[in-house]
């Protein structure tokens, strides 16, 4: 919600998400004893609290083994960690590596303290590792066998590649030599070595991945090999100790550990972290957690692997498991995209005992999550290992499929799988893709790894992308693979296209998570970034020439190829038809033509909520409106009016006709009166015209003569509407009309503007009509009782609201204001996306409640733009007014914008694509929240106070708009 940070945020379904005391785990203490360079010691016996340590009430637990862990503690252990715990339960400790979480707690306290680690911390994972090397048989440090373990991020919600992860801790030039030893095998120890040195120089101290990747790169080049796997022991040992001397590298494991826990926490507060968690608003103080655990080893030769498998096809939702791997790798190179990966399938051939199990734990795991599962796993010397395990993020088709497929196969209800699908993410579907009946060359293919097609102009790199959207560009970047600082390029292009990778690469991965196309591993592309070019075959192309991608099908062209907009599919129809059963708000479009209230039903709209009548006078009809406003005399006025008159009935009885007997709230004229103006500058200095415009200009238009103010001034004006409205009724069989009269702040004005209705419509034979109000002032709200004796139904025009209530200007504060507020922390995103719900919210539940308190039947509707936000859906849902079956959500398709952006063709046609993609959303969000309840361990995005967007993401929203 939208609320000031540390506001009463709205408690949804009677739960505050933000609340961390789960499980008994309360607030953490900010004591800060330990020196910033500490190692985790060996414990002194009885010295530190432990989980089940009572007694000792001096720090809070800050630790959870994953044998004590379930999914449900997720808010504490982060996903990962979460997911790991549960995944030991069901498949068995042989499965699963032995670990341990730091919480998301110790991470708070660690970023709200002074950077030391909250007290008890150090002692907590101590007795945790020797609890580990117990179970595992071998200890930290150990010359002869050493322990060695992965510290790896895991927040609430996933993100992926965005925080920090070391492998093979533990290493050192004692450990190695007795890893080779146990192991047999030289080649691995080393390697592992390698690893860890050049990933911990990265990661925990901050330096440059460029400088491992030449070293690497030059002693290929000095052996004649060209991959890393061909580097023997000897070579691998030569960089391990050149890595060394680009840092002061730790040798003692346990100091080893307390710095990886310490970059694991700082990672949180990293540059990209921030940024996608901004993106994706996800709060600040979540924090990470940290989590510890045995490494296996899938680079231990040819019979070890590493890869990452989905329950189903993680593109289009089919039933069949789908996946990469890579044998002789670890996890990382497989996600990482340096190396082309290997198809799931291949696994069979490979090692078909792994493949069948691999198969039936993924079977497992999807019916036990109810959901489909994105898996990592790891191959050590023929045996397969469970790393982790998480409900796989997927593009809108997949999810759909998923839903439609789960309730056939008997695995969810429908209310479940309802609750799969993430209704902000529907957008997606409305993806256009290339013509099929298209002639185009294909230049180059690559891995289909995020639906849908793009075109643009080549970047190279993510700050180019940014720039080039800023100034307006579509743009398709394109890089050999993809790293986490690369993500503002990726919401800024239109597509992403990579030259390596597959389906599991960062790039796909992050593609998919913002719905953008992505075409990966596409390896005729080279990427030159030196050159500033992209050479594909014969073709060269400098940033700035044009490409074109689909990453429904991965290819790739330079020419212009039409795009076609999708069609609805048949499952897509079933889950918004399940939707509409469940449902018990009511979903109308809003559309002020013909074509866009046939395009609204066509995707389940139960009407026209909101049907703007000033759209109707702008373009070629607006200088007959300015004539009626700036007409000297009644005579010029009549005459004026009167040419309009036919133009409005036609417009009327064309939508009427495509409603086919649905109702439609038909507003009367809102907007200010310079909406329809000349400019004064563009009027001959000293004549009439611009007298006239200059003595009807307003300082403050938003807050002047619009609305029904506009209706008492201009009466014959809103006559005309009524007039030219009930006539069309008359001539259409089964026609429902609401009147609804904007911007009423005073009984009276309601009074009187309900009399005019009344006198035009005795005129016509036609008596289907209420006649309503748009509640969109805080005076209205609290004078709801009132203004409810001459009402018959309400609309909530929460835009207004929200601008008279906060005072905010709509038009202006998007581009200055916001930012800088989300930036400080004052909102979390901008309140005319998300309602204000401690108060613009409690004005609607007022106006709401004190209108039924007059009259009971009272229909209650909403028509701001919130009516398409799904967390606003939420509240309204759950703010007592949605028992109504007469309560409808109205989407606005344009936001009121200066005349010129209003009456541009284009901006039509963009704002209607958006509107149905919001109006499947609305059916389906409002679907989704009847079942959320039936979810408890889903993260419900929408529910948390704190969620915050970037200066990036607030400037897109305007742009957007
Ligand atoms: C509103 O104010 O919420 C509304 C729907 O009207 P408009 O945005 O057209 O002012
Ligand atoms: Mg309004």
């Amino acid at each position: 919600m939208a609320a000031p940070v540390g506001g009463e945020g709205l408690q949804s379904c009677g739960v505050d998400l933000n609340n961390r005391d789960v499980a008994g785990y309360s607030q953490q203490t900010r004591v800060a004893t330990t020196e910033r360079t500490g190692s985790i010691c060996a414990p002194a016996s009885g010295s530190a609290p432990t989980l089940t340590d009572t007694n000792n009430t001096s720090a809070a637990p800050w630790i959870v083994d994953f044998a004590d862990g379930s999914r449900e503690m997720r808010d504490l252990l982060g996903g990962k960690g979460a997911n790991v715990a549960e995944m030991t339960r069901v498949l068995g400790a042989e499965r699963v590596p032995g670990g341990f979480t730091i919480t998301t707690a110790a991470c708070s306290a660690y970023m709200n303290g002074d950077g030391s680690f909250p007290q008890g911390l150090e002692q907590q994972v101590a007795q945790a590792l020797e609890r580990l090397e117990v179970q595992a048989g071998k200890r930290l440090g150990d010359a002869a066998d050493p322990l060695l373990v992965s510290v790896r991020s895991g927040a609430r919600e996933s993100m992926p590649g965005m925080l920090d992860t070391v492998l093979n801790l533990g290493l050192n030039d004692e450990t190695v030599a007795g890893l080779a030893r146990r192991s047999s095998n030289e080649r691995f120890a080393w390697d592992s070595y390698r690893r860890f040195v050049q990933m911990f120089g990265n990661v925990v101290l901050g330096v440059a991945g460029e400088r491992f990747e030449q070293a690497i790169a030059a002693s290929k080049a000095a052996r004649g090999v060209s991959l890393d796997t061909e580097l023997d022991a000897e070579a691998l040992r030569e960089l391990t100790y050149e890595f060394q001397r680009f840092y002061d590298f730790p040798a003692d494991p346990r100091e080893q550990l307390s710095h990886a826990i310490r970059a694991v926490f700082d990672s949180w507060q990293g540059e990209r972290a921030i940024a996608y968690r901004r993106i994706n608003r996800i709060p600040d103080d979540w924090g990470t957690a940290v989590n510890i655990q045995q490494m296996v080893f899938g680079n231990l030769g040819e019979s070890s692997g590493s890869g990452v498998a989905f329950s189903r096809d993680e593109l289009t939702g089919a039933p069949e498991p789908s996946g990469d791997f890579l044998p002789n790798a670890q996890g990382e190179d497989v996600v990482s995209g340096v190396r082309t990966p290997r198809d799931i399938v291949e696994l069979r051939s490979w090692l078909p005992d792994v493949h069948e199990q691999l198969m039936e734990i993924l079977g497992t795991l999807e019916r036990h999550y109810g959901d489909m599962q994105d898996t990592e796993f790891t191959v050590q010397d023929g045996r397969l290992y469970m790393l982790q395990t998480r409900n796989a993020k997927r593009p809108a088709q997949a999810a759909v499929r998923f839903a439609v497929d789960a309730v056939a196969e008997g695995l969810l209800e429908r209310e479940q799988a309802i609750a799969t699908i993430d209704p902000s993410t529907l957008d997606a579907l409305l993806h256009p893709t290339f013509d099929p009946r298209a002639d185009y060359a294909v230049v180059a293919t690559g891995v289909a790894a995020s639906p849908g097609a793009a075109k643009g102009e080549i970047v190279l790199s993510a700050a180019a992308a940014v720039q080039a959207a800023a100034e307006g560009r579509e743009v398709i970047l394109v890089r050999s693979f993809t790293e986490a600082d690369d993500v503002a390029g990726f919401h800024a292009a239109k597509g992403i296209l990579t030259s390596e990778g597959g389906k599991a690469s960062h790039a796909a991965l992050v593609a998919r998570g913002m719905g953008r196309p992505a075409v990966t591993g596409a390896s005729a592309v080279e990427v030159d970034l030196a050159a500033g070019e992209v050479r594909i075959g014969e073709h060269v192309l400098a940033a700035g020439e044009r490409i074109a991608i689909d990453g429904s099908l991965g290819k790739i062209t330079l020419e212009d190829v039409p795009l076609v907009e999708p069609q609805v599919s048949g499952q897509f129809q079933t889950v918004l038809g399940w939707c509409d059963e469940l449902r018990s708000l009511g979903v109308r479009a809003n559309a002020d033509t013909p074509a866009d209230v046939e395009k609204g039903i066509e995707l389940g709209a139960e009407g026209v909520g909101l049907c703007r009548t000033e759209h109707m006078f702008l373009g070629e009809r607006q200088p007959l409106m300015a004539a009626v406003i700036m007409a000297e005399d009644d005579a010029a006025r009549a005459s004026a009016i009167e040419q309009l008159r036919p133009l409005q009935e036609s417009d009327f009885e064309q939508i009427l006709r495509a409603l086919d007997g649905r109702p439609v709230t038909v507003r009367l004229l809102d907007p200010p009166l310079h909406e329809f103006l000349p400019h004064p500058a563009d009027l001959p200095e000293g004549s009439p015209a611009r007298k006239r415009v200059e003595q009807l200009q307003e300082s403050n238009p938003m807050l002047g003569t619009r609305g029904v103010r506009l209706g008492l001034l201009f009466p014959e004006l809103y006559e005309m509407q009524v007039r030219a409205l009930f006539a069309a009724a008359a001539r259409t069989p089964g026609a429902r009309i609401e009147v609804m009269v904007p911007l009423v702040a005073y009984e009276r004005e309601l009074e009187l503007t309900r009399s005019l209705i009344e006198r035009v419509a005795s005129e016509h034979a036609h008596d289907d009509y209420l006649i309503g109000t748009m509640i969109e002032l805080p005076r209205a709200c609290f004078q709801a009782d009132q203004i409810a004796r001459d009402a018959d139904f309400f609309s909530f025009g929460t835009n207004d609201l929200t601008q008279t209530a906060l005072g905010f200007s709509r038009d202006d504060i998007e581009g200055r204001v916001l930012a800088r507020y989300i930036d400080v922390k004052i909102l979390d995103r901008s309140p005319f996306e998300t309602l204000d719900t401690p108060g613009v919210g409690q004005m609607v539940r007022m106006g709401a409640w004190l209108g039924r308190k007059t009259k009971p039947e009272l229909k209650l509707g909403v028509c701001g733009e919130h009516g398409g936000d799904p967390d606003s859906i939420d509240f309204l849902h759950h703010s007592g007014i949605d028992s109504s079956p007469a309560l409808h959500i109205a989407y606005r398709s344009h936001v009121w914008q200066p005349r010129r952006r209003l009456s541009a063709a284009a901006g039509r046609t963009c704002s209607a694509h958006q509107s149905l993609a919001r109006l499947a959303c609305r059916r389906l969000a409002a679907g989704v929240k009847r079942c959320c309840s039936t979810r408890p361990d889903r993260p419900r995005k929408g529910s948390a106070r704190l969620r915050r967007c970037s200066r990036a993401d607030a400037r897109r929203m305007r742009y957007l708009e």
